[in-house]
């Protein structure tokens, strides 16, 4: 690439129903978003060439110096992706695939959940911390490890599938993963609306909560913040088993901050503060406690963290040649 042209980078989050785009400026602005819709027919075949054609359309080749892509899944450091559930893709590699069409253009690949990670250290909230873990809670529970401004990828792709670590030994449904006693089947959207279910058939007391047709976790949390004590216990014991899971990870890598993003986390400071007063007493070494706070960029986190990677490669390209 010519010196002086102004360099664009892409980060792209690849969901089950939508594809979302973000180009950027080196600056880190966001010039411009767009998304198309997921078709993963044909093994990815359709979906890549979109995304390539997307791209395209959208940004000038002669301005185009990095993509970053994440896969809602676990992805290995090269880009290797051995099973995508939520695109029901299996041995592929994005890295790979994205070079073919874009041979002058750096392409990384990370998990969905380590970009957003990625993007809230960034540009989010844990803006000015080096150190940080990332929790997403949605229908599932994920996040990701941000260790002096970078991802931790792992050897397996496992790093920040934080949603599986198992605490219940009791637990007798099966998870999502196959596992059992996941924090995901606790502290989930669908997790929380499990739980107050079981605690309605096991607590004879008073809830708001019994009136509700279909509950979800909204209901629960609104009730909750009303002062329901049911629907008040419920969620303290969902967000008591994330709050040790957190710990845990305290315990192995000490993050400065903790970031909740995710529907759930729309909650608000309420939400947060309580996760903070469950946090604290598991830890027992330290005064000083990680602080738990908000993810700020909500789903643009995915796009943020993308165009980030994309550049950090470019960045320790250049280290090296210097
Ligand atoms: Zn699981």
């Amino acid at each position: 690439m010519e010196d002086g042209i102004l360099k664009h980078y892409v980060g792209i989050d690849v969901g089950g129903t939508n594809v979302k785009f973000g180009m950027f400026s080196s600056e880190g602005e966001l010039e411009k978003k767009w998304a198309i819709k997921t078709d993963s027919g044909d093994e990815g075949r359709r979906m890549w060439r979109q995304i390539s054609d997307s791209v395209r359309k959208n940004v000038s080749a002669n301005r185009l110096a990095g993509i970053g892509i994440g896969i809602p899944g676990p992805v290995l450091e090269n880009g290797f992706v051995e099973v995508c559930v939520n695109l029901g893709l299996h041995n592929f590699n994005p890295v790979a695939i994205l070079r073919e069409n874009f041979p002058a253009v750096r392409v990384s690949a990370a998990n969905d959940a380590n970009m957003a990670a990625l993007g809230e250290q960034w540009k989010g909230s844990g803006r000015g911390f080096k150190t940080l873990g990332m929790i997403t809670l949605g229908t599932g529970v994920g996040g990701g490890i941000i260790l002096d401004g970078k991802i931790v990828y792992g050897a397996n792709g496992l790093s920040g599938e934080f949603g599986h670590i198992q605490f219940n030994p009791d637990e007798t449904e099966n998870c999502t993963c196959g596992g059992r006693g996941c924090i995901n089947q606790i502290a989930s959207a669908t997790g929380i609306a499990r739980y107050a279910k079981k605690m309605l058939r096991n607590d004879p007391g008073n809830s708001a909560l019994r009136a509700v047709k279909n509950l979800n976790a909204k209901d629960v949390i609104d009730a909750a913040k009303r002062g329901d004590v049911l629907a008040e216990s419920t969620l303290r014991f969902c967000m008591d088993y994330l709050a040790k899971g957190i710990a845990a990870i305290s315990y192995v890598v000490d993050p400065e901050v903790f970031v909740i993003g995710g529907g759930v986390s729309n909650a608000g400071d309420y939400l947060i503060r309580m996760i903070q007063k469950c946090y604290d007493p598991y830890i027992t070494l330290s005064k000083k406690k990680a602080k738990v706070i908000k993810a700020s960029l909500g789903n643009d986190a995915g796009i943020f963290g993308a165009a980030r990677l994309a550049m950090q490669e470019e960045e320790e390209d250049e280290g090296r040649e210097h």
